[in-house]
């Protein structure tokens, strides 16, 4: 086995890998939410737009429809919120969320 097959996040800088930062649930203190009214995929039921997929550091954003975030991860930087073109993104205090 290759020393870049056993530790995954040694590579982390050239390479997508999620939970970089390890389980964050415990330690955030803010959350992203999407309006899914607002966000372009859900609100034209086509793939497009997926900013905040592209500038996640954790790569914890889905392609998907709707887009979804794994809370797993997300570290709450806020980076999503602040690069939504249509400001689908709104960033809550953790003791505040659903
Ligand atoms: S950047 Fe905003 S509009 Fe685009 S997919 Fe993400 S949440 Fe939706
Ligand atoms: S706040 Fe947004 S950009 Fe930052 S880790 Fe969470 S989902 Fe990714």
């Amino acid at each position: 086995m290759s020393d870049q097959a056993k530790d995954k996040f040694t590579y982390a800088h050239s390479k997508f890998c999620v939970g970089e930062a390890g389980k964050t649930g415990s330690w955030r203190t803010q959350r992203p939410q999407i309006d899914h009214a607002k966000c372009t995929p859900s609100k034209n039921q086509r793939p497009s737009c997926f900013i905040c997929w592209l500038y996640c550091p954790e790569a914890v954003v889905s392609r998907t429809i709707p887009v979804q975030i794994d809370y797993d991860y997300c570290k709450g930087c806020g980076v999503c919120a602040e690069e939504c073109p249509v400001g689908a993104v709104k960033m809550l205090d953790e003791k505040e969320a659903p």
